[in-house]
């Protein structure tokens, strides 16, 4: 009981420690690393990735490298990857939408668990912290299915039409 009291206090911590400057850090380092799983997974299944935009707003700079073009915008809280037309299979198409959220759920575990076991003090401590939290919050999110404005999907609006042409696809082989 007191132990996992103490557990809370330190998530509360880290609540707190996330509502600082070291939040948006923790949120940019959240997205820039969930659009590289994008990017990571997308090679796996050799669908390649044309563009990784990051942030909203007024866009600040872009360069390239190799076939990828990098964006970067004004307010970095959010971001998307951009590829060419192709004919995924359900299967290669929900690996791709899973890369960004398989990445920042390893990510946010691993700095998670380092916070509980080893209590890291200082700066680099609540770093740690705030990039836990806002991974897995990021990792959540993206599961949610929406489809934007701009006609872009969530992660999870992707991971739910690839089950369901899965479904599909896998009645009719029967
Ligand atoms: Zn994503």
């Amino acid at each position: 009981m007191k132990q996992s009291f103490a557990i809370w206090e330190l998530i509360v911590r880290g609540l707190e420690a996330s509502l600082t400057v070291r939040g948006m850090l923790a949120i940019f380092t959240g997205v820039v690393l969930h659009e590289l799983g994008h990017i990571l997974f997308g090679r796996l299944v050799r669908i390649p990735i044309t563009g990784v935009v990051i942030g909203e707003g007024r866009r600040l700079c872009g360069w390239r490298m190799g076939a990828i073009t990098f964006t970067i915008h004004a307010i970095p809280t959010s971001g998307y990857v951009e590829h060419a037309e192709y004919h995924a299979t359900p299967l290669r198409s929900a690996v791709v939408a899973a890369g960004g959220i398989v990445v920042n759920v390893a990510v946010g575990i691993a700095c998670l668990a380092f916070c509980l076991a080893a209590e890291p003090v200082g700066w680099v401590g609540k770093m740690l912290w705030a990039i836990a939290l806002t991974h897995l919050a990021l990792a959540a999110m993206s599961l949610a299915p929406r489809q934007y404005k701009d006609g872009n999907k969530s992660d999870g609006l992707l991971l739910l039409e690839a089950w369901r042409g899965f479904e599909r696809g896998n009645g009719s082989t029967r």
